[in-house]
């Protein structure tokens, strides 16, 4: 099958990894393991899968520095799925801040897992194949093209994670328009996806930093939300 997606899981406790790798191989995907986060990085660089499945609590480096150096050191978009132990907010708020495209708490069911891995990966590989438009914001420096989930500043491409990009297209699509935080949650999340609206604050924070000179694009609305301005100044 050429069509098969590989999945990375990098996870310490043994019967949960069973469990994740169990699973994965059932529904149809190659599987890749790492007990630890340096194994894990090594086999991203060395296998070029298609996912991660992150673990937060890892021996030595932890899942917020093995996203930080997937997404910093090495320019990656993978989408990253990260596990938290519990549903705890600021967990969350640290996983998506250092890059990841959704979590999961843990005891999770493992049919909600896969509901959110075929998510990400339908995010992250869009199936209109007539999609060679883009859009131009000529007075941000600003082009997107939503086929191939590319942003450039300046001619420069950009890395966004996949939650940062929807926020982007979402705001792009109509300049303007004020969309309050729980309309972006609403938007952006996938099945059973229990985004806080300050992880939304936190992500278009991330957004921003990453736009550079094009971050003006994006407006504070105090009190209400957010709008992508239509033209600078
Ligand atoms: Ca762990």
């Amino acid at each position: 099958m050429d069509n098969q997606f590989t999945i990375l899981v990098i996870e310490d406790e043994d019967d949960i990894q069973q469990l994740i790798v169990y699973n994965l191989v059932k529904a149809g995907f190659k599987v890749l393991c790492a007990g630890d986060g340096e194994g894990g990085l090594q086999s991203h660089v060395a296998n070029h899968p298609d996912l991660i499945v992150l673990d937060l609590m890892l021996p030595g480096m932890d899942g917020l520095a093995v996203c930080q150096e997937l997404r910093s050191a090495h320019q990656s978009d993978i989408p990253v799925l990260m596990l938290t132990a519990k549903g705890e907010e600021e967990d969350i708020v640290a996983g998506l801040a250092a890059g990841a495209d959704d979590y999961l708490p843990k005891p999770f069911s493992p049919k909600i897992l896969l509901a959110r891995i075929h998510a990400l990966l339908r995010r992250s590989r869009p199936s209109s194949p007539d999609g060679h438009d883009k859009i131009s914001f000529p007075g941000h420096h600003l082009t997107i093209i939503p086929h191939s989930h590319g942003v450039f500043v300046n001619g420069v491409s950009i890395h966004l994670t996949h939650s940062e990009f929807l926020i982007l297209m979402l705001l792009a699509g109509k300049p303007g328009w004020v969309y309050s935080r729980q309309q972006i949650i609403n938007d952006i999340r996938g099945f059973d996806y229990s985004l806080t609206e300050r992880a939304i604050d936190v992500l278009i924070s991330g957004l921003r930093k990453k736009l550079g000179p094009a971050a003006p694009a994006i407006d504070t609305v105090r009190g209400v939300g957010y709008r992508f301005s239509a033209h600078p100044g």
